[in-house]
């Protein structure tokens, strides 16, 4: 099957033509700047990349740029739409609806429309790429692959907040939790690569890019998750502050006269590593280059980051009971062998060693642990789009 994964945000998407049977990707791309002015990026297997900047007013002309592309004489993946056989959407939120990947139809719609309150700035947006598709491309089938759904399985006592009990009922305010693609896939691919039973492991998984979230996943099914009601929860990440204390909104509000959303957009935009390096970078090759000539606060700012996933690792491992495997993955997780190093120091209580010359290595998936290490440490990298091509498939048949 060919399958086509798209990745709607509000200004932007993202896409993918994959070979399901090879999983080779056929070409792939972006649109950047949609109701601004518009570009394309379009790459096909083994050619340069194409950029076409041309007008954009919605998603519509972007898609319709996209499949124009993807069907082009001279360097198109295809002779004609015929061949897309489905077509697999990236969802951020389905709420408590959805625990697993799902065909898209009109209860599918209605219920994404439901809980876009949880998502505003993605729900809707990902809801355009499915109703664009759908009238382009009338009879091609479509899945939904949630971000929340692998997170499903978390129990009570780590999904519900200590808050009165009325506002879970009335207002479905608990832990969602974020990147469930990323964590379900990478914590598969440990579970393989380790030859670990997936029904009987302990797998953390530390998905470390721009935004950052860690997962606990016992017996293949995810426990806790350090993202929560949105993705501004758990970790410091670029530009993001995770966990604070909430009375913090109402304080900075009262100091700066700023409402509770202009606040939540400091805590979202320049927060994080960014805020803390005083908005020198939210890019970590940039923070470590500056901690490197000697800059205090971008070094604070890597502490700080390293800090929060060490003590995140440290609690699933109590959650779980125990870790047999802690994967890294994602920009920071898979390329930053520092950034590792830093978070795995001080984890030698759980019998953790690190071959450090194995650390520095780059390359597909890596174990990165000494072999008397007793919990086995590795790099996985993540594949979102082959993540939602494979369910698109098995739901699809
Ligand atoms: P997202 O998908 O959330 O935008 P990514 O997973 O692409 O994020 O990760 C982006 C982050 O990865 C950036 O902060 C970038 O600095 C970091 N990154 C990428 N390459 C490296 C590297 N070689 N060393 C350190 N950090 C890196």
């Amino acid at each position: 099957m060919k399958v086509l994964i798209i990745n709607c945000g509000s200004s932007s998407l993202k896409y993918q033509l994959i070979d399901s049977e090879t999983e080779a990707v056929l070409a792939k791309g972006l649109c950047e700047r949609i109701g601004i002015d518009g570009r394309l990026v379009y790459q096909k297997a083994g050619l340069d990349k194409e950029i076409t900047e041309a007008p954009m007013p919605t998603h519509t002309e972007a898609i319709q740029m996209v499949l124009d592309a993807l069907k082009n004489e001279k360097t198109g993946a295809i002779a004609s739409l015929e061949e897309i056989d489905a077509i697999g959407h990236r969802v951020v939120h389905g709420g408590e609806k959805f625990a697993s990947s799902a065909k898209v139809d009109d209860a599918m719609i209605a219920a994404l429309e439901e809980c876009s309150d949880l998502a505003p700035l993605h729900n809707p947006a990902n809801l355009i790429g499915i109703r664009v598709c759908q009238e382009l491309m009338p009879n091609v089938p479509m899945v939904g692959v949630f971000d929340t759904a692998f997170h499903q399985t978390m129990p009570e006592e780590a999904y519900l907040y200590p808050l009165p009990i009325e506002y879970y009922e009335q207002f479905g305010i608990r832990k969602y939790g974020f990147h469930g693609t990323s964590h379900s896939f990478v914590s598969k691919e440990t579970a393989k690569f380790l030859g670990l039973d997936p029904e009987n492991s302990k797998i953390i998984v530390c998905h470390l890019g721009n935004g950052a979230s860690v997962s606990a996943v016992k017996n293949g099914k995810c426990v806790d998750t350090s993202m929560g009601l949105t993705p501004l929860a758990g970790l410091a990440m670029g530009t993001r502050c995770g966990d604070i204390d909430p009375s913090i909104v109402d304080f900075l509000g009262k100091k700066l006269d700023l409402d509770a959303a202009a606040v939540t957009q400091i805590l979202n935009k320049k927060s994080g590593v960014f805020g803390l390096s005083r908005g020198l970078s939210s890019d970590f090759r940039d923070l470590a280059a500056a901690a490197e000539s000697g800059n205090h606060d971008a070094a604070v700012a890597l502490d700080v980051f390293a800090y929060r996933v060490k003590t995140t690792i440290g609690a699933y491992a109590a959650a779980m009971d125990g870790v047999d495997a802690i994967a890294f993955t994602a920009g920071i997780g898979e390329n930053s062998a520092e950034v590792r190093t830093s978070i795995l120091d001080g984890l030698t209580f759980l019998g953790i060693k690190i071959d450090e010359e194995k650390n520095k290595l780059r390359g597909e998936n890596m174990k990165i642990s000494t072999e008397d290490s007793a919990v086995s440490v590795c790099v996985i990298p993540t594949n979102e789009e082959l993540a939602i091509c494979r369910d698109t498939v098995a739901i699809l048949g």
